[in-house]
């Protein structure tokens, strides 16, 4: 895989950092050591609110934005449309992203922990990069809210369909749970607590 400079040059391009709060990603953040790897789900009330799924994979977090959030009803498939690959330092980004720019919104963390590639079982393994790649990723999610396994599928492109629509969906594992719905019932960052509308009510203060 390119380096990770290489990579995130679409976030910068997106981006203008006298004007976000959001990380420049120009610090060193370590990768983490294998099995150790992160994930992060960021709960965002953009222009339409979406759930900002990431994993990471070679040193940046690998990105979906999925408008339902997570399901655990294995019957659930819910839309996920990859998005750019963001730095690890995203992982801890919580706050108001300010209007007229790209983003504009309030962001959570809403679920956070680490993750297993599952892929890397298999009869023929495949490592993250690999299995994104292909469009087929199974992981096992060691989180605060999510547990158990869950795969993203990339879909066959429409015509002239520039975007990369993939679906996530829990696998029918023992950590499925047909009734617990944590994306109504467990509103609140993981990090401080805070619900969407506390965060924007504290920084318009600040
Ligand atoms: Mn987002």
């Amino acid at each position: 895989m390119a380096r990770a400079s290489e990579v995130l040059k679409t976030y910068h391009a997106k981006r203008d950092f006298k004007r976000t709060s959001e990380p420049d990603g120009h610090g060193k953040a370590k990768p983490s050591r294998k099995g150790r790897q992160r994930f992060v789900i960021q709960k965002h009330d953009a222009r339409a609110l979406h759930y900002d799924f990431r994993l990471e994979v070679d040193g940046v977090l690998v990105s979906w934005a999925v408008p339902k959030g997570p399901s655990l009803d294995p019957r659930d498939k819910r839309l996920a449309v990859r998005t750019e690959d963001h730095p690890l330092s995203y992982a801890g980004f919580e706050g108001v992203i300010p209007k007229g720019v790209y983003g504009a919104g309030t962001v959570i963390v809403w679920d956070k922990g680490t993750y297993r590639n599952l892929m890397g079982d298999k009869d023929k393994p495949l490592s993250m990069a690999e299995s994104v790649a292909k469009g087929h990723v199974e992981v096992w999610l060691k989180g605060e809210k999510l547990h158990g396994g869950f795969a993203l599928v990339r879909m066959r492109p429409r015509p002239r369909e520039r975007r990369e629509n993939w679906l996530l969906i829990k696998m029918d594992d023992e950590e499925a749970d047909r009734r617990r719905k944590p994306v109504s019932s467990q509103p609140e960052s993981v990090l401080t607590g805070r619900t969407i509308k506390e965060v924007e009510a504290e920084e318009s203060e600040a």
